[in-house]
């Protein structure tokens, strides 16, 4: 099948190929952060793909992020640690003010100002993203901001941060979705001045925190579009973010099919290489056939996004399709490689338990086939 943009892939490849896997097993293993890799993507321009030229990106659509991602993630590299650099300016891109993009867009391409930090979720709401309680007050020229935030990625890592706030008491706003407002929080200005971070170590290396707000001050200007209105734009940026990471499954859906199947024709027991026998050579092909099918989706989503037309299903659908296809792939993987799958130096098990979050954050399995069930089929809402 012909790829999309093979300039981008095989250069994203060349760089990739400076970042060995001896390189994110050390990383792993002490749950250190990639800055060496996130500033030769930056500094090579692939983070700043969709960032329109006038800002100083290269003004590309979702496809060539896409081929980015996916790629990074098919040589054995993690883009995880940097993936939000490319999709969180769309806030700001989409419902800033001239004033705000010309602030902030010119520093994110350049990789001066880090925008890496997405503050949506919180410990008590979960996905029920209207019952989120981080709550802006209003005072003069200023936010103040007090609650707390669970699982935001990169925290430590960000100067700037996109914040989902409460303005407005759900039970006051006229639907439960109005009421929540966006802000850019200055990550640098803020820490220990009403910002305080925990790093909550996981099953992954992904630089996850929690974040606790105690009357953190933000001003006014920060406030992306307007008030009570954040929800939905929040809402049309999560689109990018969810085939964004669809792209990365993809990659890691090949990544563990390439291994697989080299090693299913090397090693050799019984006189034979394990390929020969069908119970090793079938689940190989049906982790191609999974991967193809769902890269089709994501490419569809892709498409539709960047003609600007309605694509929220099909992004949810690429999403769950291409994570589900990359955890089979995974767990193929693993078997192909009998006792060696588990052993840190082969990199499979390290990029089993990354794939494997893929099920559930940005959003989970269940939650997509909710959207699928009561948007698209019209079948009754359970919430
Ligand atoms: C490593 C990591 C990094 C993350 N990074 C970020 C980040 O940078 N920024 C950010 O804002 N968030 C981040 N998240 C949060 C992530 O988006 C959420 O974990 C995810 O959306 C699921 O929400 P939850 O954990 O609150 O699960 P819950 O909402 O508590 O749900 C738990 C389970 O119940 C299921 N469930 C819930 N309600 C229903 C229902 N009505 N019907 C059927 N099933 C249901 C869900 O599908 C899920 O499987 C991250 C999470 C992880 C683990």
């Amino acid at each position: 099948m012909t790829q999309s943009f093979p300039e981008i892939r095989e250069a994203v490849a060349k760089l990739c190929a400076g970042f060995p896997g001896s390189y994110w097993q050390a990383l792993d293993r002490d749950r250190t952060y990639p800055t060496e890799f996130v500033t030769t993507l930056t500094q090579a321009g692939f983070l700043s793909v969709l960032i329109p030229e006038e800002y100083g990106g290269s003004g590309l659509g979702l496809g060539a992020a896409t081929a980015v991602l996916e790629e990074i993630h098919r040589s054995g590299c993690n883009g995880g640690a940097c993936h939000a650099q490319m999709y969180t300016m769309g806030t700001i891109l989409r419902h800033g003010t001239p004033e705000q993009k010309a602030k902030y867009l010119p520093a994110i391409a350049s990789g001066e100002l880090r925008l890496q930090a997405f503050g949506v979720t919180e410990p008590t709401s979960g996905t029920d993203t209207t019952r989120l309680r981080t709550f802006a007050r209003r005072e003069g020229d200023k936010y103040i901001v007090n609650g707390q935030k669970i699982w935001i990625s990169r925290a430590e890592h960000s100067d700037l941060m996109v914040l989902l706030v409460r303005t407005t008491p759900r039970e006051e706003a006229a639907k439960s979705s109005d009421g929540m407002s966006v802000l850019i929080v200055d990550m640098r200005s803020a820490l220990n001045n009403g910002l305080t971070i925990r790093p909550i170590r996981t099953m992954l290396n992904h630089a996850t925190t929690e974040l606790f707000f105690d009357n953190l001050e933000v001003p006014v200007e920060n406030l992306i579009g307007q008030e009570g209105k954040g929800f939905k734009y929040i809402l049309d940026g999560m689109n990018a973010e969810r085939i964004l990471i669809a792209a990365e499954c993809i990659g890691d859906g090949k990544f563990f099919i390439d291994r697989a199947s080299n090693y299913a024709k090397e090693r050799e027991v019984f006189g034979r290489p394990i390929g020969q026998n069908q119970g090793i050579q079938f689940p190989i092909a049906r982790a191609h056939v999974q991967v193809s099918a769902a890269s089709l989706m994501v490419d569809k989503a892709a498409a539709m996004f960047d003609a600007g037309e309605p694509c929220g299903t099909e992004a949810n659908m690429s999403k769950m399709l291409a994570s589900e296809a990359s955890w089979y792939a995974a767990d193929m993987c693993v078997q192909t490689h009998g006792g060696f799958g588990f052993a840190e130096e082969y990199d499979i098990e390290r990029k089993f338990r990354e794939t494997r979050l893929y099920q559930v954050a940005p959003i989970s399995t269940n939650l997509i086939l909710s959207h699928v069930g009561t948007h698209v089929l019209g079948l009754p809402k359970s919430f």
